[in-house]
């Protein structure tokens, strides 16, 4: 398999000097990666909003539970955390999506009085939704598909800790996969479709929408912000790196990373330079074993390919990297050291 990688891999990459060579470079390789993610199947709809829950936290922040409708009855739910106001100008808003292992919105959005939960957000840190809540951002913090409230019937009738944590993305991209869908695809379009609804409720600064995610959230992050500009700034933890390395020499990891065909065409790094000239921070660990056995030359790799499209730009300054120690993990210095520079 390593050898047909090496002989078929990354045949679309960008090969031009110039940005015009670019631009037309992103517009093509953005419609590969949707028929990829197999979107020509995805539906739109009124996204029905009906907000089913508001909670004044302890700490000031309105906790906002809102499902909205991203199929024709497929359904996300959300928690929106909304700081009190400092000023007049509309607030800043970030999408913050989740990764595995967090049970969905309540690890991101801080239900730490789950005790399942509590243990995931000291384990992975992984409030990030409440961490900008906190430094004034709305936070929208959904359960993505197989998630939290989303998860299949497989693993929802289990009440025990580890069927709630858990998800079955797995099992979605078992049926999805054959049908030309992918989960990656699914996510991308729900993400797409939250940020319809941030649109269409008009309260927050649509000029500065940025999205974060740790892990499997990175992996949203990353395809939502190469895909749609209306992304503004994004900061992707965890979850950037070479194909060969960390999904095919590493081939455990969960099936809802793999889009099939996708690398013949694009290596990740490819897909990550369509952010520019977009402000983009990558919070890596060094000893992360989803890096792969190189560790973080295979992450290096990657960004020098998203750096020489942000340098079209005349962007040297992005994409941000921030390395930190250990292993799989979110570090919210990377909210200290990026939000400045985004
Ligand atoms: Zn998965």
């Amino acid at each position: 398999m390593q050898d047909k990688f090496d002989k078929y891999a990354r045949q679309d990459a960008f090969t031009g000097s110039t940005r015009e060579e670019w631009e037309a470079w992103k517009e093509t390789s953005r419609e590969t990666l949707k028929d990829l993610l197999g979107w020509k199947y995805m539906e739109s709809c009124d996204l029905d909003p009906r907000v089913e829950e508001v909670v004044e936290l302890e700490n000031g922040i309105r906790q906002e539970k809102v499902i909205i409708q991203v199929e024709p009855e497929v359904y996300m739910p959300m928690y929106i955390l909304i700081p009190p106001k400092q000023s007049e100008e509309k607030q800043k808003c970030f999408l913050a999506l989740p990764g595995h292992q967090g049970a969905g919105k309540f690890s991101v959005a801080g239900r730490d009085d789950i005790p399942a939960v509590k243990r995931m957000i000291e384990f992975y840190h992984y409030d990030y939704g409440m961490q900008l809540a906190k430094r004034g951002y709305v936070a929208i913090c959904p359960d993505c598909r197989g998630f939290g409230e989303r998860r299949d019937e497989a693993l929802q009738k289990g009440t025990d800790e580890k069927s709630f944590l858990t998800s079955t993305c797995f099992h979605l991209a078992h049926m999805a996969e054959p049908l030309g869908e992918t989960v990656a695809g699914m996510c991308t379009w729900d993400a797409s479709r939250l940020i319809d609804y941030v649109y269409e409720r008009g309260e927050w600064d649509t000029d500065d929408l940025g999205v974060v995610g740790f892990s499997g959230g990175g992996m949203q992050t990353l395809w939502i912000s190469a895909l749609d500009d209306r992304v503004k700034k994004c900061i992707i933890s965890g979850y950037l790196y070479g194909y060969r390395d960390a999904l095919l020499l590493l081939n455990g990891n969960c099936s809802c990373n793999y889009v099939p065909h996708l690398w013949e065409h694009f290596d990740m790094g490819d897909i990550a330079s369509l952010i520019a000239p977009r402000p983009l921070a990558v919070q890596s660990c060094r000893d992360d074993h989803l890096n792969g056995p190189r560790g973080l030359v295979n992450v290096t790799e990657q960004l020098d390919i998203v750096r020489k499209a942000y340098s079209l730009y005349g962007k040297e300054e992005y994409p941000i990297h921030d390395v930190r120690e250990g292993d799989h993990c979110w570090h919210e210095e990377v909210l200290d050291i990026a939000l400045p520079r985004l």
